[in-house]
């Protein structure tokens, strides 16, 4: 499932193979897509950028215009150097010379002006997000502090708001990591142990933009021992989304 490091490779990706480059195909085959009748606005343009800000890419072109895409659960982004087009119908597809990328599914996809997204409110929300440089670990660590203290820890990570860019398998590696149960609430926290989780959560992040895959211990490991004590990993759905989570009862506390 897509998480913030996805987010962050998909950028970095559309950067490498179009930045600075006009596009030759702008293009929203499927009716389903969201800018199914509008891709043609962008016909001609420059991507100037591509960034992510947590879990959402944006894609600022010439002539004030930007793609906001977020995956969702199930959405995708193709990127190739080979001018192969992806199977099926996209929500969309840019090209220039050899160079596509297209998205397929997800939950957002928009072309608004650069003043409307720099104002969207769903961006404005977002918390510090641990793979943008101007991330500050100890604002972070402060931030967590301050989130509601009847808060399990677990359901806070999940909030956008908090920190952004963090998933589920991010959040729940985050927290075996220093040894803290997803079930202890906000208020409970040390300061060392918000400023670990926040450590580790940048680590997981970080680890998985230099190897392409992220470092799982726990996550989906629900029938094998624990790496560390050998005990069971336990496994319930957690907060009002009921996000599957995974954790040691023997080494997080
Ligand atoms: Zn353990």
């Amino acid at each position: 499932m897509p998480e913030g490091d996805t987010i962050h490779r998909a950028a970095r990706k559309i950067h490498t193979a179009l930045a600075g480059r006009e596009l030759q195909v702008a293009d929203a085959p499927n009716p389903r897509s969201p800018i199914h009748n509008r891709s043609g606005e962008l016909a001609g343009a420059t991507l100037e950028r591509a960034e992510a800000r947590g879990k959402h890419l944006l894609l600022h072109f010439s002539g004030d215009r930007v793609i906001h895409s977020h995956l969702g659960m199930n959405g995708r982004w193709f990127v190739r150097a080979d001018g192969r087009l992806p199977h099926g119908k996209p929500w969309l597809v840019l090209a220039s010379g050899r160079a596509v990328a297209s998205q397929s599914g997800g939950k957002i996809l928009r072309l608004v002006s650069a003043s409307r997204a720099r104002n969207d409110p769903l961006l404005l929300q977002l918390g510090p997000d641990p793979l943008r440089p101007e991330f500050d670990p100890e604002a972070a660590a402060a931030r967590v502090l301050t989130y509601a203290p009847s808060a399990t820890i677990g359901e806070a990570l999940n909030d956008q708001s908090l920190i952004a860019g963090i998933g589920n398998v991010i959040r729940i590696e985050a927290l075996f990591l220093p040894g803290v149960s997803p079930w202890r609430r906000v208020g409970d926290l040390s300061e060392e142990e918000a400023r670990k989780i926040v450590e580790a959560a940048s680590w997981v992040m970080e680890t998985s933009m230099k190897r392409g895959s992220r470092p799982k211990q726990i996550y989906g490991r629900s029938r094998a021992p624990c790496p560390r004590c050998g005990g069971r990993i336990r496994v319930h759905g957690q907060g009002d989304e009921n996000r599957v989570t995974f954790w040691c009862e023997g080494c997080q506390r």
